[in-house]
């Protein structure tokens, strides 16, 4: 496995280097000729001088000598080239229990996704074409329509993420003027996006209202000046404020800012455009409902609840998304006919409302029931207890997912995974438990869990490709575990 490479093996002393077979040598034995072949000479000459090297270096520094001999230069060779090709962008199995994983690239698309994004990619198309006219076309229209019919919105447009949206939202209706949100709804989401430092960004000046906790329409209508160009609402996508709390509705806030003549927008994050509750989920935020409360501009993610790809869709008003769409940021922020390709196909799969949840990957996944979980746990624990070795025991038992990407803090699906403790608790366990997970994370298809309760988790929800999974499982055994 790659923690052993089989350069190692192939050491020379200082003695043996003179034996040293040439570069021209090497690249003349019959067992190179395949690689040359798949390869080409260029590539496999520049590998083969700096398998060498690295050979004359160990010996020169005095390390264990192995035999020098042509099938083990050889083999070294072809290891080192196969792990210098492998792309570092690899498959993994998300077994963390987090079923929308940032790290791990959040939703994953539905198979009619794949084949629309693979035929974008082939042929070209009428990515800003109007084919009835034989004119130009504007890009937003290949999905305009369809996010219209599915949210009752008038007009839409389409971004890389939903921090475009938000950007681009407040570039273009609120620069050098002033925005207006509450202190309870000022997020930071993963680190880098930030509503203070984005709206900055967007060169407006942000005007905090009310306090942390509590917000009542009476802040907003006093801090509503002739300098104001917008009223923002984010929803409270990775947190919750419990206890003594007050927020104005999204009806109420519509009201009193239309009132004043100006536009609401409420930031979802992740806007389910499926009623998640009617799945024993808790209940999401949904754009259509927000819109049906008079808000004029909503933002939302691609790749969260949707089941799309990354994206950030800005819908609503007409007039509003017409200036939007005119700000030179738009331009800056585009997507690609790829995405535009995976988004129409994931956003026409709505039309069905009954096959979503087996079509589109991420609410499968999220509707998945545990004892369906439950028994995929049963039947992969014997294969991976052989696979972990003496110095662990496997059981397998609930655990909790989370939907991820922010989406419902507070609650957590059940959910049944593997748990590998070690044999002998006490000192150490740490170690352990962290070398096994690094082992996992060597195999071909890397496998990623947590640790916590003194055990690595492997939470089954997300493994769909169960044969997959079983099949690499052996060769764990080849990685030498502490006991
Ligand atoms: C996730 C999220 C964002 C950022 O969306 P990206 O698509 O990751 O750019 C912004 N606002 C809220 C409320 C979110 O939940």
């Amino acid at each position: 496995m790659s923690t052993l490479p089989l350069e190692s093996t192939v050491r020379g002393s200082k003695a043996q280097l003179a034996k040293l077979p040439s570069v021209d040598r090497i690249l003349s034995w019959p067992g190179v000729s395949p690689l040359l072949e798949r390869h080409g000479r260029t590539f496999v000459t520049r590998e083969v001088r700096a398998l060498l090297n690295d050979i004359r270096e160990t010996a020169l520094r005095g390390e264990p000598t192995a035999n020098l001999t042509d099938a083990p230069i050889a083999a070294a060779l072809s290891a080192r080239i196969d792990s210098r090709l492998r792309s570092p962008l690899r498959p993994v199995f998300n077994l963390t229990g987090t079923v929308l994983h940032t790290n791990l690239g959040r939703a994953l698309l539905p198979d009619e996704a794949v084949v629309a994004v693979a035929q974008a990619m082939r042929a070209p198309m009428n990515l800003e074409f109007d084919l009835a006219g034989g004119e130009r076309g504007d890009r937003d229209a290949l999905v305009e329509k369809l996010v219209c019919e599915l949210t009752g919105c008038e007009a839409a447009t389409i971004v890389n993420n939903n921090a475009s949206a938000v950007l681009l939202t407040v570039a273009a209706l609120a620069a050098r003027r002033e925005v207006i949100v509450s202190r309870g709804e000022l997020v930071e989401i993963g680190g880098s996006f930030r509503m203070p430092d984005l709206m900055k960004s967007a060169g407006a000046k942000m005007i905090e209202i009310g306090t942390t906790n509590r917000t009542h329409a009476r802040d907003y209508i006093s801090a509503i000046t002739p300098r104001t160009a917008l009223v923002m609402k984010v929803h409270a996508s990775n947190y919750v404020l419990k206890g003594f709390t007050a927020a104005v509705d999204e009806a109420q806030l519509a009201d009193i800012a239309h009132r004043a003549g100006l536009p609401l927008a409420v930031d979802l994050g992740s806007g389910s455009l499926l009623d998640l509750a009617a799945y024993g989920l808790p209940h999401e935020p949904m754009p259509q409902e927000t819109l049906a409360h008079g808000v004029d501009i909503v933002t939302f993610s691609g790749d969260k609840l949707l089941g799309g790809p990354q994206a950030g869709l800005i819908i609503g008003k007409r007039e509003w998304i017409g200036k939007i769409k005119k700000h030179p940021l738009k331009r800056a922020l585009r997507v690609s006919k790829l995405i535009l390709a995976a988004l129409e196909s994931t956003l026409a799969l709505y039309r069905h409302p009954e096959m979503l949840t087996a079509r589109v990957p991420t609410l499968r996944l999220l509707t998945r029931p545990a004892v369906e979980i439950n028994s995929l746990a049963g039947r992969v624990l014997p294969t991976l207890a052989d696979a972990v070795g003496r110095a662990f025991v496997v059981t397998h038992g609930e655990v909790k997912s989370q939907i991820g990407s922010g989406s419902l803090p507070a609650d957590v699906l059940p959910s049944a995974g593997l748990f590998v403790h070690c044999r002998k608790a006490g000192k150490g366990t740490g170690r352990k438990l962290n070398a096994l997970a690094a082992a996992l994370r060597t195999l071909p298809v890397p496998v990623i869990g947590r640790i916590a309760e003194d055990a690595l988790i492997l939470d089954l929800r997300t493994l769909e490709d169960e044969a997959g999974f079983v099949a690499q499982l052996p060769l764990l055994t080849a990685i030498p575990i502490a006991p």
